[in-house]
């Protein structure tokens, strides 16, 4: 009886870890965006039918060019622009577990405002310029923050809230975000607490935060 249960240990120890998507069960399974089909769902995007799927599904031109619009609205601050082909942009890549971002620094300030990924760990090459980026653990909210160059690698744990800003005075900057999910999600932090549709209560965001609720309001009005 004990010999059992020291197999079992040992096997439970043994499995590898699953934090990416699900593995796929074909070679590929092409999201259908058929009208209508992109509805059906399961866990995922249903398939297009194999005999219709083409090269071209398997090719996206999405990144050539950046985002057009910046990652949230913001007075006066300049902002990084995020330009995603996830599965909703780029069918292929249903059920393959990947998408990836460009991202946009402006100089003198161009920031990705802090957000979480609730499905994906991100690595980031950076391929131009300098960049600030960090994470906070869930251990005492320890910061890990490090300054990049050209060429050089940062990973984001999955589900850690992170951020990226280019405090190069004149040079903008280039990275590319790659994340283990078709669908990694991202939640603002600003955005969640205080652009929420309808917004939180607001004696929730007055305890939490220890401010009264003209703070709250201001807050509420600085990321509209
Ligand atoms: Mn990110």
């Amino acid at each position: 009886m004990m010999g059992v249960a020291v197999v079992l240990c040992v096997v439970a120890t043994l499995q590898p870890a699953t934090a990416a998507d699900e593995d796929p069960l074909q070679d590929f399974c092409v999201a259908n965006t058929v009208a209508g089909s992109a509805a059906v769902t399961l866990n995922g995007r249903t398939c297009k039918p194999a005999n219709e799927v083409t090269a071209q599904d398997f090719l996206s031109t999405r990144l050539r060019q950046p985002a057009t619009a910046p990652a949230a609205a913001a007075a006066g601050a300049p902002r990084a622009t995020v330009n995603l082909a996830s599965v909703d942009t780029f069918p292929g890549l249903n059920t393959l577990g990947l998408s990836i971002a460009r991202i946009d620094f402006p100089a003198n300030g161009g920031l990705n405002p802090p957000h979480v990924h609730p499905r994906a760990t991100e690595v980031l090459f950076l391929v131009q310029g300098t960049l600030t980026v960090g994470f906070v653990s869930t251990t005492n909210n320890t910061l890990f923050q490090s300054t990049l160059s050209a060429g050089d690698l940062f990973v984001f744990p999955r589900g850690l809230p992170h951020f990226q800003i280019n405090l190069d005075k004149h040079k903008p900057a280039l990275a590319i975000g790659a994340l283990n999910s078709q669908n990694a999600g991202t939640s603002q932090l600003a955005l969640a607490l205080f652009g929420a549709n309808p917004p939180l209560p607001g004696v929730v965001l007055q305890n939490a935060l220890g401010i009264d609720q003209a703070e709250v309001d201001a807050l509420i009005q600085s990321v509209h």
